[in-house]
């Protein structure tokens, strides 16, 4: 952390979202240490120019251009430069920051995150679906830029404070832990009748509405199984998933000699996102410290492939490679988008996503361009599939 020189200067893609917010309060508790290039935000007008004016951006963006107006009008006066549309926030994200938080929700993330790798500086990536659609082509670009990638996600973020990233040999196995989410105790026939209201109540986490639509139905284990494979150098049946409810473990490494290495913290996203804004040193978060004492006792137990069958489809994706992953992404932002619609039941989303993922087989997409066709070609199979299913 530049403490004593000169403030990092830094990017929010996805300003305005739970990850997005949770990054602005740090840098708004250290405006000495942190200069903001841009802030980006898909409609949220209000909630971006509020963010803009706090921590003094350069520029926000947002990603529907018919906002344009109103964003000027909402920042006159501050200095602060309004711009807008897709092709605008792509540009944001090569905005030459230091540091770049990468918080868009979906695959509508893919193409900045890009932009940003290939600037060539740190990515803080939160955005798990544009690393489980186009992982290969990510990784490489980020070899090629020199980009540092360094993961938000809580579950990757715990892995990389515990992997020995110098003798990678001596790893044989990685566990994510998993909540369980607001179902873990409920039966099929409660699940069937579940409404978007109780999906999204996680039990540890505040979150956006999608990833907590994912992480009721375990889909976000599964995208996070996809996520960890490529981060870290290891065959894909090293990764394996433990339900903890507790969320104090937010995963573990084994090394060959039987050592298992551990993160714990509160379930604040502030703490992980410290450790990337601060990397390779460390910053004070306001978070609350551990108490075990209190907390008493973790507990652990096998997640259920029958009332969670996302896991499985995962795996699977995981397994064939290929298109699959960004499959099973794309169907899977449908059918959490038609539940929170209420459209359809809780338990049609893994079965659209599994539906999708079986019917379509294009071949391995070889840039960002044919990932996002293989990305609208499966919409467009998981929205036929909508009307199967919808009530
Ligand atoms: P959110 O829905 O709260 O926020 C999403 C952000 O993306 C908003 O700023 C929104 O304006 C922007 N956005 C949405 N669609 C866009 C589009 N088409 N173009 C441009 N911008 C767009 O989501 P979140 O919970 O903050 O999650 C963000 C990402 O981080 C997701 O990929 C999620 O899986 C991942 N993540 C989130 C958490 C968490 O605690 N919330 C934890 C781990 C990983
Ligand atoms: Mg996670």
């Amino acid at each position: 952390m530049n403490t004593a020189g000169s403030p990092k200067t830094v990017t929010i893609l996805g300003a305005t979202g739970s990850v997005g917010r949770s990054t602005l309060d740090l840098i708004a508790r250290n405006p000495a240490r942190f200069e903001v290039f841009a802030l980006t935000a898909h409609r949220d007008v209000a909630g971006l120019a509020e963010a803009a004016r706090r921590v003094g951006a350069r520029q926000a963006v947002i990603g529907d251009e018919s906002l344009v107006p109103s964003l000027r009008e909402a920042l006159s006066g501050t200095g602060v430069e309004a711009l807008g549309g897709e092709a605008a926030v792509i540009e944001a994200a090569g905005s030459g920051a230091q540091w770049t938080m990468a918080a868009i929700v979906g695959c509508a993330g893919l193409k900045p995150v890009m932009h940003a790798l290939e600037g060539g500086g740190t990515v803080a990536l939160a955005n798990k679906e544009a690393l489980v659609s186009a992982g290969h082509l990510l990784v490489n670009s980020a070899k090629s830029s020199g980009a540092t990638v360094l993961p938000v996600d809580s579950e990757h973020n715990a892995i990389f404070q515990c992997f020995d990233r110098s003798h990678p040999g001596s790893v044989s196995r990685v566990i994510l832990t998993a909540s369980g989410g607001p179902f873990r105790r409920c039966s099929l026939a409660e699940m069937r009748v579940a409404t978007a209201a109780q999906a999204v109540a996680h039990p540890n986490w505040s979150m956006g509405a999608k990833i907590s639509v994912d992480s009721a139905t375990l889909m976000n284990k599964g995208l996070e199984l996809i996520e960890a494979f490529h981060l870290f150098p290891l065959p894909a049946e090293a990764f394996q998933v433990v339900i903890h409810p507790q969320s104090v473990i937010h995963s573990l490494v084994e090394y060959v000699d039987g050592s298992v290495l551990a993160q714990l913290g509160a379930p604040d996203m502030r703490i992980p996102i410290a450790f990337t804004l601060a990397w390779p040193d460390r910053m004070e978060t306001p978070c609350e410290r551990l108490d075990l004492v209190r907390i008493g006792s973790l507990e652990f137990e096998e997640p259920d492939s029958q009332r969670f069958p996302a896991l499985g489809l995962a795996r699977e994706a995981l397994r064939s490679g290929g298109a699959k992953p960004a499959i099973l992404s794309a169907a899977n932002e449908i059918a959490v988008a038609s539940f929170l619609e209420s459209r359809i039941g809780f338990l049609d989303i893994a079965s659209i996503a599994g539906e999708t993922l079986a019917g379509f087989d294009p071949p391995e997409p070889r840039s960002i361009d044919e990932v996002l066709e293989v990305d609208r070609q499966a919409r467009a199979i998981a929205v036929a599939q909508i009307g199967k299913f919808a009530s």
